[in-house]
């Protein structure tokens, strides 16, 4: 594609990079074919293609975002779908994160929207605020009549119940009955998954612990920042990231990690992009690259560097029929789409891809929150692809992806690493107790 930056603009760096994504497009649309937004809407605008031309013209011509552009680039899930079929190489995400910062500074939203996003931004990232707001939606439930429809559909979407935590809070958990660990790593605990589906974090505590790694968790550390870099606010985020990588990489020094561990794989995505992010930072382009280059989603790490040990044993002597659900992030944003499913090939289940799942569920971090009646369409037909299948249980690796299709339907939903922790002497999940 031909692009006009002109000398000056070119100076700055996103539009330095940006410039080079879009000259690598050649429009040839093939990207619609498998955009969810696309398929449910039929308008160009919401398409990929369509978007690149709207962030072309905003960044070439220096523009302010106006309706039309928001409109359609809030539409956009960024499910990276359009970057696995793209065959000219577009990096789509790091051009609508940048279109998504530009609008965020030129852009004036009305004050419901900027209440509702400044809401999440805060309320989501952390976990304190998380909990005290889960608590108080489950007081509003029997009132939600009168909130308005997005305030309504929020307080659907948030849990009833949030499990206890049975470990206790740690900085390190030893690896089991060895006087050395054979490996170190840091765990990234995430903001919500840690609130309401602390489970996760333990199983993949106990399963790496059992098989003589070590766990550590740094202080200080709740979010990775993804959630504001989604929502267009590149500032704050950014602080988020600086955060991080300072902590983490102060344990790698005095400490030593051989990885660091992300189980929300959204949130891996990022992480893998801190290098991308603060490559033109002198102070912190070399922590941020050793960051990006430690980060490992956990199936990815088990695939690499474990030998898992399955245990056959009275909780997990039958076999299932499972739906691998195969998260955006995970299989578009990371490419890993085959590893988590031969892992829990590995404990004797039978896995089932599910039809169209390249296709995503409208979890998308934040947008089941902001544009509710797409991800409805979305989640219904994820829904039905599903139970096509008829699986006794549901596999994925994402929270966000666990949250969104648990709303929606009966069949069981678990995390990956749920699984073969199960399989590796860990103990039954609790939502399978009665299969
Ligand atoms: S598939 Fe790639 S090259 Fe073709 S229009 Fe889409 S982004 Fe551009
Ligand atoms: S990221 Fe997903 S929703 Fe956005 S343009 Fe690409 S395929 Fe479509």
């Amino acid at each position: 594609m031909e692009t006009h930056f002109s000398k000056e603009q070119l100076k700055n760096k996103d539009n330095k990079s940006s410039e080079k994504i879009l000259r690598k497009c050649v429009h040839c649309g093939f990207c619609n074919a498998t955009c969810p937004t696309y398929q449910l809407l039929g308008d160009e605008l919401d398409g990929p293609r369509g978007r690149i031309y709207l962030i072309k013209d905003m960044l070439e011509n220096n523009k302010p975002a106006n309706d039309k552009i928001v409109k359609h680039i809030d539409r956009c899930l960024s499910c990276y779908s359009c970057m696995t079929t793209c065959p000219s190489g577009v990096n789509y995400m790091h051009l609508i994160d940048h279109g998504r910062s530009h609008i965020e500074k030129t852009y004036k939203r009305s004050f419901r929207d900027r209440f509702v996003r400044n809401f999440l931004s805060t309320v989501i990232s952390s976990p304190t605020y998380f909990r005290i707001m889960g608590k108080l939606t489950l007081l509003a439930k029997p009132f939600k009549f009168i909130f308005p429809k997005q305030i309504r559909e929020m307080i659907d979407l948030m849990p009833v119940n949030f499990p206890k935590k049975n470990l206790p809070k740690m900085k390190v958990y030893l690896a089991e009955k060895r006087k050395k660990s054979v490996a170190r790593v840091a765990l990234l605990t995430g903001c919500v998954q840690q609130v309401i589906s602390p489970q996760i974090n333990e199983a993949t505590i106990r399963l790496l612990n059992r098989h003589g790694i070590e766990v550590a968790v740094p202080k200080g550390i709740d979010c990775c920042g993804s959630l504001n870099h989604h929502l267009g606010k590149s500032d704050l985020a950014k602080r988020i990231f600086k955060k991080n990588i300072l902590i983490w990489y102060d344990e790698y020094l005095k400490n030593g990690l051989d990885a660091i561990i992300s189980n929300t794989s959204g949130c891996g995505t990022t992480l893998k992009d801190y290098s991308f992010i603060f490559r033109d930072d002198n102070n912190l382009k070399k922590k941020a690259k050793k960051i990006s280059e430690l980060t490992k989603d956990i199936s990815e790490y088990l695939e690499e560097n474990v030998k898992l040990n399955f245990i056959k044993n009275k909780e997990n002597s039958k076999t299932y029929k499972i739906a691998y659900h195969s998260a955006c992030s995970m299989q578009h944003g990371q490419k890993i789409h085959e590893v988590p499913k031969k892992l829990i090939k590995e404990t004797g289940n039978q896995v089932f891809d599910i039809p169209d799942g390249h296709l995503c569920c409208g979890s998308a971090g934040t947008y089941n929150l902001l544009q509710t009646d797409i991800a409805k369409k979305l989640l219904k037909n994820k829904i039905s692809n599903i139970e096509k299948i008829k699986p006794q249980f549901i596999a994925t690796g994402n929270i966000g992806c666990i949250t969104q299709i648990a709303n929606a339907t009966k069949i069981p939903i678990l995390h990956t690493v749920e699984i073969i922790d199960w399989y590796t002497g860990g103990p039954k999940p609790n939502i399978l107790k009665k299969l």
